[in-house]
């Protein structure tokens, strides 16, 4: 058995993790979706609610707390869709493999960024390069 790879043992923990993690942010997203009154299909009259709603004391308030919303929304779907690439790979067993020296990537570093491709060092190194060009 390579030291350079995690194992099943391992592999299962950071799926859990992982799971849960997308469980609680579909649990939040629920909760944005309430808020905004956004119905099953994901569909929301946020434009034309805005423009109806101008004369209404409150609307400026309320169309940017529904924006902000939105952004959270869209950054929460973002980050679920990392972690269910980061499944994949755990799957395909590229996870926590750095994709350019081919060594294991720290698990605190897997925990923190479960989609990431690159160890630290690889990463700061690309840093480097970009700095030289
Ligand atoms: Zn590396």
């Amino acid at each position: 058995m390579s030291k350079d790879k995690y194992s099943k043992k391992d592999l299962a923990r950071f799926k859990k993790e992982i799971t849960k993690r997308i469980d609680e942010l579909n649990g939040n997203m629920d909760g944005i979706r309430d808020d905004l009154n956004i119905d099953s299909k994901g569909n929301a009259s946020l434009a034309q609610d805005s423009v109806y709603s101008v004369h209404m004391a409150d609307a400026g308030t309320d169309s940017y707390e529904r924006e902000k919303g939105f952004h959270l929304m869209n950054r929460e779907t973002d980050y679920i869709n990392f972690l269910n690439l980061a499944l994949q790979r755990i799957d395909s067993g590229e996870f926590g493999i750095c994709a350019v020296c081919g060594k294991k990537i720290l698990e605190e570093r897997m925990m923190e960024v479960p989609n990431a491709t690159k160890c630290v060092s690889c990463k700061e190194g690309e840093k480097l390069n970009l700095n030289k060009v």
